[in-house]
């Protein structure tokens, strides 16, 4: 059974889901329809992944009900605008094939473009939730500042931030931010791309517990309260994901795993201050 956590808007989400970033859009149906058999009811996906389609055309051909599946999606870096955002959010719903989406979020923050304003893009992404198109709303790859912004100049919190967090990059700044504010953080890149899972330490935690690498720092994350979907196209590692709900890390494992934190040096992903990328 995957617990859900509480939203700051009275919605749940599933804390484990399914990511879908990279994975090619003709691949894509058939992994979420394998990870819907294993049990994934909560899938991660954004416009720039260019797979909402095949996400969409998954869950509708499967047997579970779309009330029964959480679907993020993401605003693309390009259509912060108003106007713009009005139109990428009615294209995301059109090519998941749905009447709403469960969370969408600003992907990034872009401060270096629209001159720095993210806020009215925000108060667009209102308009979506009040209407009801979007049962919840969030950002992603915000720091610190950038929710202070928020805060100073919206009306809502967001409900989630997504950022990179990983051992070698716990990121703990920001999650305490969101502790504080009442913002669930999700961790993007959960085992670093499998860049974790070779260190020594994570393998004899893994060892100790009888465990695979995975699926004691998948565990790690559950335990610090961070929602996460691991990304697989490979259905025994999707079951290996999957199975994080019959074990408890001592206090000791969880400090050994939180104790690999490399500050920024440990990040694998652009710096969200510096990052201001846009889709050709
Ligand atoms: P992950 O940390 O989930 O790692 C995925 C990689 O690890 C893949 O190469 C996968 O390979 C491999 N892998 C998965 N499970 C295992 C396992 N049990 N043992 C060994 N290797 C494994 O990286 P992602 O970057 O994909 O992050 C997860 C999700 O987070 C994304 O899919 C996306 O939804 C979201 N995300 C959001 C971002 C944002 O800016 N908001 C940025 C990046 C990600 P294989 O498929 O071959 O099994």
């Amino acid at each position: 059974m995957i617990p859900a956590i509480e939203l700051n808007d009275g919605y749940t989400i599933p804390q484990l889901g399914f990511g879908v970033f990279q994975i090619p859009a003709p691949e894509t149906s058939r992994a979420v329809l394998r990870a819907l058999e294993v049990g994934y009811r909560h899938f991660d996906t954004a416009e720039m992944y260019g797979n909402e389609r095949e996400v969409g055309e998954a869950i509708r051909a499967s047997d579970v009900s779309r009330d029964d599946v959480y679907v993020t999606s993401k605003l693309n870096n390009g259509f912060h605008r108003p106007d713009d955002a009005r139109r990428a959010f009615e294209k995301t719903l059109t090519d998941l094939g749905f009447d709403y989406v469960d969370l969408f979020l600003i992907h990034w923050p872009l401060p270096g473009l629209y001159g720095g304003d993210f806020v009215s893009t925000w108060r667009t992404l209102e308009e979506f939730k009040r209407d009801g198109r979007a049962r919840s709303i969030g950002v992603s790859n915000f720091q610190v500042a950038h929710l202070d912004r928020l805060a100073a100049d919206a009306e809502t919190v967001p409900s989630v931030n997504q950022i990179e967090a990983h051992p070698y990059f716990v990121n703990d700044e920001v999650r305490a931010y969101g502790r504080a504010h009442g913002i669930v953080t999700e961790a993007w890149s959960p085992i670093a791309q499998g860049g974790v899972l070779g260190d020594a330490t994570v393998r004899a935690v893994a060892d100790r517990m009888g465990r695979t690498p995975a699926q004691v720092v998948l565990r790690w994350h559950i335990q610090r309260g961070d929602v996460v979907f691991p990304k697989t196209v490979s259905p025994s590692r999707m079951h290996e994901n999957f199975e994080l709900f019959d074990f408890e890390l001592d206090g000791e494992s969880m400090d050994a795993l939180s104790g690999l934190d490399r500050g920024e040096p440990g990040r694998t992903g652009p710096h969200p201050d510096d990052f201001n990328y846009v889709p050709d």
